[in-house]
């Protein structure tokens, strides 16, 4: 089938289940960016434009643009020369089938394109631009930001649709005091723009309203990482808080991949200025409490080792040293330090190079999410909440 064909249809697919179970979510787009002055254009259907709930008579059909700007507090709309006044929140309302807008401005490397409705008010000196859509959408729109590009397997971009979907609907009150309910940054989850990959519309639509929940029914926090170097480390051990399902286990499919080793050679003195600073300058005159910083090894995952009266957390030193992980061993080569580490990322729960594997070896979606996640199952979300 023609990828264009295969891709409309996906689209038309999806937009049909979403009529049953229209859940609309308000995403803050360019959260990076506090954009003072941005370029709205409509690219495909037609839209409304309403500026502080009054509708302006002519609508903004394909091709037409509006810029937007901050002006003493509130947004000043133009419409090429023409100015259309300045307003403290202004609308953009799909009036037909297919809305589609772009945003474009000096501040963007290249234009965004997004889907259905957009809201603009002013926080602080800037823009909140929030794009009111459908979540099996912005799924979409999520697992290709996030994720494209590392795998091309359809069953593992369901891994990722459940696990979006999933943190969304999860974490829907985050931003609600801004007015939004998640952000497009890795704050919360990457989102810059529709989908047009097919493999991930399809995926998408596959696991329409599949969530994952723990034993007790509950929406689960679906932490991942890129690799977990033999072994996912246990929320407890990272965190200090205990999350059932976030168990540490070996995981065998993580080996090999391409984010499954790693090494680094560090000064000795850098290394040992390190341990002064932080717990004393006997790291520097103690031959002993030097020898136990400078040869130490994990053969599986300790979150820390204690020297002396000394609790030393290998997550602070990966977060020091911007190591690929906290899963390290220490030995010395002359004047310097060797660190042999394995996998990338903080090794809670799914394993994505893992996931892939699993994917290759004939695991289903299910099968892999319950691997890393001890005691979930996969469910429709309208099975138990009340949207
Ligand atoms: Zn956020």
């Amino acid at each position: 089938m023609n990828k264009w064909y295969k891709f409309l249809l996906l689209i038309t697919i999806l937009s049909c289940c979403m009529v049953n179970y229209a859940i609309n979510i308000k995403v803050r787009l360019l959260s990076e960016y506090e954009p003072t002055s941005i370029v709205v254009s409509t690219i495909s259907g037609k839209y409304n434009l309403i500026c502080d709930n009054n509708r302006i008579a002519e609508s903004l059909e394909t091709g037409n643009a509006v810029q937007l700007s901050y002006y003493e507090g509130k947004i000043k709309v133009e419409r090429g020369i023409e100015l259309i006044g300045t307003f403290h929140e202004v609308e953009f309302i799909g009036a037909k089938y297919n809305n589609v807008f772009s945003l474009k401005g000096d501040i963007l490397p290249k234009e965004r394109v997004y889907e259905e409705n957009l809201k603009v008010n002013i926080i602080g000196k800037s823009l909140l631009l929030v794009n009111n859509i459908n979540l099996e959408k912005y799924v979409a729109g999520v697992v290709q930001s996030e994720v494209f590009g590392s795998s091309t397997d359809v069953e593992f971009f369901k891994i990722q649709a459940i696990a979006s979907r999933t943190y969304c609907l999860a974490n829907l009150n985050r931003h609600i005091r801004q007015r939004f309910n998640v952000c497009d940054a890795v704050h919360c989850q990457s989102y810059k723009g529709r989908c047009t990959q097919p493999d991930i519309l399809r995926a998408t639509y596959e696991t329409f309203n599949d969530v994952i929940v723990d034993s007790a029914n509950k929406l689960i926090s679906p932490a991942y990482h890129s690799n977990s170097g033999g072994m996912t480390e246990s929320a407890g051990n990272l965190w200090q808080y205990d999350i059932p399902y976030l168990q540490s286990k070996t995981d065998s499919f993580s080996i090999g991949a391409r984010n499954y080793e790693w090494d680094k050679i560090l000064p000795k003195r850098l290394w040992i200025d390190y341990f002064v600073q932080k717990y004393g300058d006997r790291y520097a005159r103690d031959g002993e409490y030097q020898q136990a910083i400078l040869n130490w090894s994990q053969p599986v995952r300790q979150s820390h080792w204690v020297v002396g009266g000394d609790t030393i957390l290998t997550k602070e030193i990966r977060s020091y040293f911007k190591l690929r992980s906290a899963f390290f061993s220490i030995s010395t080569q002359g004047d310097n330090v060797y660190l042999k580490g394995k996998g990338y990322g903080h090794g809670v729960g799914l394993s994505q190079e893992g996931a892939i594997e699993m994917v290759k070896q004939g695991y289903s979606c299910d099968e892999i999410l319950c691997f890393y996640f001890n005691n979930v199952r996969v469910i429709k979300y309208t099975e138990i909440i009340d949207l």
